[in-house]
């Protein structure tokens, strides 16, 4: 599977020979604006910049028409940071987004009520093509532990339940089925594509086991409001210090919150060693989406070997790194930023991009698809 690299640089625009003295001396011939990405304002200005044009096609594309994305990759890759940006950005009122695993948590919520349940059962009976009899997948639903799998058969009834629920809607269908082997797998997305007239696209994300692996280290999480951020690569505005553990800790900063200290969840300083069987999966049917037909393909990766980084990105859609300092004389946390270098799953030095240029890459993508 060979993902390639996209190119979200802009070459920058002749400066005006003032603006050339400026740079102390150095003859720069060119200047690109540079934004903060971290910033709602300033990521707003990028997107105009570097996709505003895609963004108006596709907000006309929307008017008449829908489209279904089946979003494929390993756990904690991105897909639903990147599906709901983009959603966000396009037009958040014509498109939804949904996960596989929401929405089977879901569906024990709805065997819980009398009438929900009977409304679910009517519907599956319509929809539901399968080896067991539906009592019994049902009861497979209900009494669902970690370990048994749901049949295929049902779990596609019940997606195509979902995308039947939102029929003037653009949806983007977050996650692998668990526990697919890969002939089921075919059976899933071989009767799904076409299901509705709309067109279906394939978005692929790679993103190597590393960066998934410190995604989950360093997570934080608010005992509040569960705002996710991290530690390492994506901290928050304020960070605190405990002199007592002699660690550094985030602040929450979500407006609507009360600015809790923010915990780590039990198992994530495992990172993904509790996963590895699961990702070795996701790989598989990954490769196996990569040779279906008939359905085009988003391919979109997170990261870039550094030795190519200058000539495809902005330094400014380079995950950085940040690291923290307690200064006694001060009383306060200081903060140091530096890019973050990763090795990618072929062992090559590489940097992670942050979401914003890799939407950029899907819309992008996305446009040409369909050819707008
Ligand atoms: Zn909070």
């Amino acid at each position: 599977m060979k993902f390639p690299i996209f190119k979200t640089k802009i070459e920058g625009v002749r400066k005006t020979k003032a603006q050339k003295n400026f740079v102390l001396g150095r003859a720069h011939k060119v200047c690109a604006p540079k934004f903060n990405l971290t910033d709602p304002k300033d990521r707003k200005a990028y997107f105009e910049l570097k996709v505003g044009l895609e963004i108006k096609k596709l907000k006309e594309y929307l008017k008449e028409n829908t489209f279904i994305a089946y979003l494929l990759g390993k756990k904690n890759s991105g897909k639903g940071t990147y599906s709901k940006m983009s959603a966000e950005l396009i037009e958040p009122e014509r498109i939804d987004h949904f996960s596989i695993g929401d929405m089977v948590r879901e569906i024990d919520k709805e065997l819980e009520t009398p009438e929900s349940r009977k409304e679910l059962i009517h519907s599956l009976e319509k929809q539901y093509r399968g080896f067991l009899p539906l009592k019994e997948a049902i009861s497979a639903l209900e009494k669902r532990n970690t370990e048994t799998l749901l049949p295929t058969e049902l779990i596609l009834a019940l997606v195509k339940r979902e995308i039947a629920k939102r029929e003037k809607k653009t949806l983007f269908i977050d996650g692998f089925p668990r526990g697919l082997d890969q002939i089921s797998y075919s059976l899933f997305f071989r009767d799904l594509i076409g299901y509705r007239e709309d067109p279906d696209i394939f978005i692929l994300i790679n993103a190597p086991e590393k960066v998934i692996d410190e995604r989950i280290k360093w997570r934080r999480v608010c005992p509040l409001c569960q705002t996710s951020r991290n530690l390492k690569l994506l901290p928050t505005s304020k960070i605190g210090y405990d002199k007592k553990m002699k660690e550094f800790y985030l602040i929450c900063d979500n407006p609507q919150c009360r600015g809790a200290r923010m915990v780590s969840k039990e198992g994530d300083e495992l990172g993904i060693k509790p996963l590895k069987k699961r990702l070795v999966l996701d790989e598989e049917l990954m490769e196996k989406a990569f040779s279906l037909y008939g359905i085009p393909k988003v391919l979109l990766r997170n990261s870039i070997p550094v030795e190519e980084a200058e000539k495809f990105v902005d330094d400014y859609e380079i995950t950085p790194e940040y690291t923290f300092e307690w200064s006694e004389k001060e009383k306060k946390v200081k903060i140091k930023e530096k890019p973050w270098i990763v090795l990618d799953d072929e062992g090559i030095p590489s940097y992670s991009l942050l979401a914003p240029p890799v939407v950029v890459s899907l819309i992008k993508q996305i446009v040409e698809v369909l050819s707008l």
